[in-house]
């Protein structure tokens, strides 16, 4: 099994967004001003495995528009093509994509990608509601043409910590876990490497291992109680099994990767 850190240009978020307050100002603190934090990466991951070429994630696009609490820095030259390009990859052989998330830093790069494409059944029945909906028009951030996943659904049992997955390798090796909390259907993506550790490719799961260890809840999800129980679920199988934790816009993910570090 092969797994590659791919970069989609970087994004710079509010304070506010990275550290949020508790309290009716986790939110209302997004549309404020408030320092901007260094670029952070926008990552997604191609696996190679069984044959087969599955991305987690397809990046962002140098249309994106910026938002209150992020700004976009995508060139043309930094979208998916050149991305897997950078990996020595083709989007020609791209056998699937698995989406952890419907932000579009996260599948607007799909533009590019003409595999079938799965999100989980819970992050498409969430998308398609009235909230999201609205938030979507406000912020100026539609899904990319076309945008027509296949939902599936976590219906493979437990995986370590997690109560519910899927695999999404014919061995078992590559499995989605449930991760709700940044959005209420959000999965990462578990490969079980061949020394036997697990990478997870978290999404958003948090912005950051810092978050993860404090255990600190983002802004924009809807339920912060529901993100902390997922952060426990994931230190959980962190303490079980060596865990080597790549959040999409943490800048040390790509070297965790490289450098095969697990979570201490
Ligand atoms: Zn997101
Ligand atoms: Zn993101």
């Amino acid at each position: 099994m092969k797994i590659h850190a791919l970069t989609t240009g970087a994004v710079r978020l509010k304070q506010a967004f990275l550290h949020p307050r508790s309290g009716p100002r986790r939110q209302l603190d997004l549309f404020l001003p408030s320092p901007w934090s260094e670029p952070m990466p926008i990552h997604c991951w191609a696996i190679e495995h069984e044959g087969r070429l599955l991305l987690v994630d397809t990046g962002e696009v140098a249309t994106a528009r910026n938002i209150s609490f992020a700004r976009f820095e995508v060139a043309r030259e930094q979208e998916l093509p050149s991305a897997m390009a950078a990996a020595g990859l083709s989007l020609e052989d791209v056998s699937a994509v698995v989406l952890t998330h419907h932000h579009g830093d996260h599948v607007d790069g799909l533009s590019h990608v003409r595999a079938p494409v799965r999100i989980h059944d819970a992050e498409l029945q969430f998308l398609g509601g009235a909230f999201p909906r609205v938030m979507r028009r406000v912020l100026r951030q539609p899904l990319p043409d076309g945008f027509a996943p296949e939902p599936f659904a976590l219906d493979g049992g437990p995986f370590g910590a997690f109560a519910r997955s899927r695999a999404l390798s014919d061995d078992g090796r590559v499995v989605a876990v449930e991760t709700p909390g940044h959005t209420p259907g959000h999965v990462s993506v578990i490969c079980v490497d061949d020394s036997g550790r697990h990478v997870m490719l978290a999404g958003d799961a948090t912005d950051s291992l810092e978050q993860l260890k404090a255990r600190r809840a983002d802004a924009i999800g809807p339920d912060p109680k529901v993100h902390v129980a997922t952060l426990d679920t994931i230190l959980a199988h962190c303490a079980q099994h060596p865990t080597v934790y790549l959040p999409s816009h943490d800048p040390d993910s790509a070297a965790r990767l490289a450098g095969a570090v697990t979570v201490s």
